[in-house]
């Protein structure tokens, strides 16, 4: 009721011309490509969390700007970086007005495509944007552009999605519980990521929680968590689609003509793996396809996954998002009932591996998904629903929701990150910080 009021008492300033918009930018640089997030909020109520909002954006169906590749293959290449982070540029100029330039903050934050790549080209290409940035208009300092571990990925993706669901509004306002309360009682999401390259899911343990993957993070001056963040790095869906070819490469004796029982059947595919051109053909075969998954993922270098982890609170609500939500909304879970479970997303992955492309194509469109992904959804169904398991979750009990907006404003870890640098570059207490990292 009081964040109404307040929020209203804002709206009404505002257009009375008392209240003044602040602007910040975050640079998304993901594994496929960069996108680039304008925000805005007033300057008088600046520590208040609920007036942070996305900007409308010039074109009221792009809510921010994408262009591809990734930063991370544009190394040793200036000319290239500038053309690919040109556009991005100009869409904020844009969105915000002239005067307003130099006072906007700009962040850019890389992720697991510039995590693969080895320090020295990282610090190279770092240095590459910098110069581009320093020369935007924009308020930006050189460290302001990095490449952020997976942990705070995770941090910032579960910020974002309780911050645009107001639980943290309400938690700071202490309209729910007390410190200590079981966290069960308590309304937090769980937040699970799906990018190209990585993979993250964090979500509230108990303060006197100590395990690895940890962090304390403080809202406001009195309430504070424990988050468990933990980041798989190669357990994207571009990179698990890779390596899932790689095994099945040498199961054929390094062939270049595979059998791919993730890919429907009357489909084929070449791709270019380490220099040689193999031509991948599509079998359909469920089972295969399941098999196949779980094996890469029971060898998982960079596994066990799920070990030395709090177990999964599984009466708590999940929000998942990117190539979880482009997954899930494929298979239509949410649509199905108010309950939406691992195991329906697992039965129907045993519906759609074994059609043909055409079939899935037109399955595709019955749920307004895009046809350009149509030779994976299999895999994007099987390999989903194997992560899900590997993390511990109950097939029939946790409730998993796949998101791609709340309140207008696309998920992704940006809105979090955002919410956290305007904290820290204005010294708010009233904002989150993250206060300590084990
Ligand atoms: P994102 O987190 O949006 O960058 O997406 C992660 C990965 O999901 C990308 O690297 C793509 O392989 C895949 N992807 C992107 N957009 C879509 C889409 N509309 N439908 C299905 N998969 C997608």
């Amino acid at each position: 009721m009081l964040t109404r009021i307040s929020i209203l008492l804002a709206l009404t300033l505002a257009l009375s011309g008392a209240l003044t918009l602040e602007y910040g930018i975050i640079m998304d640089a993901g594994s496929s490509g960069t996108r680039i997030y304008v925000y805005q909020w007033f300057k008088e109520n600046r520590p208040t969390l609920f007036v942070y909002q996305e900007i409308s954006p010039l074109n009221a169906t792009v809510s921010n700007l994408k262009t591809t590749p990734g930063v991370s293959s544009f190394y040793n290449n200036p000319t290239g970086l500038n053309a690919s982070l040109a556009p991005l540029i100009s869409f904020a100029q844009k969105n915000i007005p002239p005067t307003s330039w130099n006072s906007t903050i700009l962040f850019f934050k890389a992720t697991a495509g510039m995590r693969l790549l080895p320090q020295y080209q990282q610090d190279s290409i770092l240095n590459d944007i910098r110069t581009i940035l320093n020369g935007s208009g924009f308020l930006f300092r050189p460290e302001w552009a990095r490449v952020i571990t997976g942990d705070e990925e995770g941090i910032y993706g579960w910020v974002a999605v309780n911050y645009l669901e107001s639980t943290l509004a309400n938690l700071t306002a202490g309209s729910y519980g007390a410190l200590g309360e079981s966290i069960y009682n308590r309304p937090e999401l769980t937040t699970l990521d799906l990018g190209g390259a990585s993979t993250q899911v964090a979500f509230i343990v108990p303060n006197d929680y100590t395990g690895p993957d940890t962090t304390k993070v403080t809202f406001g001056k009195s309430v504070d968590f424990t988050l468990y963040s933990k980041s798989y790095l190669g357990l994207g869906v571009d990179q698990v689609y890779l390596s899932v070819q790689n095994l099945l490469i040498s199961r054929a004796n390094f062939s270049t003509n595979v059998n791919n029982p993730c890919n429907p059947s009357n489909y084929s595919e070449i791709a270019k793996i380490n220099g040689t051109a193999y031509n991948f053909t599509g079998t359909a075969d469920y089972a295969g396809c399941r098999e196949v998954v779980s094996t890469f993922l029971k060898n998982f270098t960079g596994g066990p996954i799920g070990a030395n982890k709090p177990a999964i609170p599984q009466t708590l609500n999940f929000v998942g998002f990117s190539a979880f939500y482009y997954t899930f909304s494929f298979y239509n879970i949410s649509g199905l009932n108010n309950n939406p479970t691992l195991g329906h997303l697992y039965n129907l992955t045993g519906e759609i591996c074994p059609l043909s492309f055409s079939q899935v194509v037109a399955a595709a469109a019955a749920t307004g998904s895009t046809a350009n992904f149509a030779n994976k959804y299999c895999f994007y169904g099987v390999f989903s629903s194997e992560l899900l398991i590997s993390y511990g979750f109950d097939n029939n009990t946790a409730q998993i929701n796949a998101q791609q907006s709340i309140g207008g404003t696309e998920v992704s870890y940006a809105p979090g990150a955002m919410v956290y640098e305007a904290n820290e570059y204005y010294n708010s207490n009233l904002m989150p910080t993250i206060t300590s990292s084990a």
